[in-house]
């Protein structure tokens, strides 16, 4: 059996198991990124930056999570320590049901197959000195998957399947606009087959028109694939159209989670609602009173005590800063975590 078709048999053989078992393709339980802040000659350590605080959830397989939140909330460190582009300090993190602290460099070299990421600066993200050929297929190389024609003709399947013309083949990325480097970004990260993609700010770097286009692939790709994304974004509208549904993250905590269309009609925490606010919409029947917040979000480095949102929630009370509020749930998915909101509900 080659490596090609034994990863495809293996691919099968999840898929069938996930189905019957209903069982997430991706589970995050409590996890935590601690950054270190070192100082004085010994670079002692001093401090911690406390970027990702215990953060869990589910993803299904061919389901969209996306993961919101202003800029610094910490939630492109959750899909970077997924993927083990940063190690966790803590917390567990189960792919097709193996607990990826368990694998051995090499297991995890191979899981890491299925588990792929978009940037979010497609320009950056590729490198100029390299055709796109180079740059899609160097996967097939580093695996033993293709080489020589076949390689070739397998990237120029990637390039008509991310809608770009396969004869495009020899161009370097600075020969493609914005919306195209990011579908050569796309085909990179489908190449090797993935069940499970991070698309990390994946169109925001793009024009509104060629936003949608984008988004539009991704879905016709998962459909197509059977891809479960974990969508991070800070454009709620972004978010909203393609996700199944929505995590909110604050100052490295979730504070919010629900179907996007609960989400979106409900929204239960303040900060949520703040953030939905500040979203123009089209649908003049959604009326959502304008919430503006004061300040900036505080420094992870020593974040506030109780609700970490509390010194710019419109409506904290006493409690807010003295005690961490507990998720309460609302049934039907929808979580959220705030003390005054769950009393003004019975819950
Ligand atoms: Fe605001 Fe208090 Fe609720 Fe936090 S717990 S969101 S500070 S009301």
């Amino acid at each position: 059996m080659t490596d090609h078709s034994s990863a495809a048999t293996l691919e099968r053989a999840h898929s069938a198991a996930d189905r019957k078992s209903d069982r997430p393709i991706l589970s995050v339980d409590d996890l935590k990124v601690y950054f270190p802040v070192k100082r004085g000659l010994l670079s002692k350590v001093v401090a911690h930056v406390k970027a990702v605080d215990g953060v869990s959830f589910d993803l299904h397989r061919g389901e969209t999570l996306g993961l919101v939140g202003e800029s610094g909330c910490g939630k492109t460190t959750v899909g970077r320590s997924i993927l083990r582009l940063i190690e966790p300090t803590s917390g567990d993190v189960y792919f097709e049901g193996e607990k990826l602290q368990d694998l051995s460099p090499a297991e995890l070299r191979e899981r890491r197959r299925r588990m792929q990421i978009i940037f979010q600066d497609p320009y950056s993200s590729l490198n100029p000195r390299m055709t796109v050929e180079g740059i899609i297929g160097e996967a097939f190389t580093v695996h033993g998957i293709a080489k020589g024609d076949e390689r070739r003709a397998r990237v120029r399947d990637l390039l008509s399947k991310v809608g770009l013309q396969p004869d495009y083949i020899n161009r370097y990325p600075h020969e493609f606009s914005g919306g195209q480097r990011q579908r050569v970004g796309i085909a990179r990260a489908i190449a090797l087959n993935p069940s499970f993609i991070v698309c990390d700010e994946a169109v925001s770097a793009l024009d509104v028109s060629i936003q949608a286009q984008v988004i539009n692939l991704l879905e016709e790709l998962q459909q197509e694939m059977g891809l479960s994304y974990l969508f991070i974004a800070h454009n709620l509208a972004v978010v909203e159209h393609i996700s199944d549904r929505v995590a909110v993250m604050y100052l490295g905590k979730i504070v919010e989670t629900a179907s996007s269309i609960d989400l979106y009609k409900n929204p239960t925490h303040p900060y949520t609602r703040a953030l939905l606010s500040a979203v123009p919409h089209p649908d003049p029947t959604r009326q959502i009173d304008r919430v503006v917040l004061q300040g900036d979000v505080p420094t992870p480095l020593n974040p506030p005590s109780g609700c970490r949102f509390h010194p710019r929630c419109p409506i904290a009370e006493s409690i807010c800063s003295e005690e961490i509020p507990r998720m309460t749930d609302l049934g039907n998915g929808h979580q959220f975590a705030c003390h005054v909101e769950a009393r003004k509900l019975g819950k």
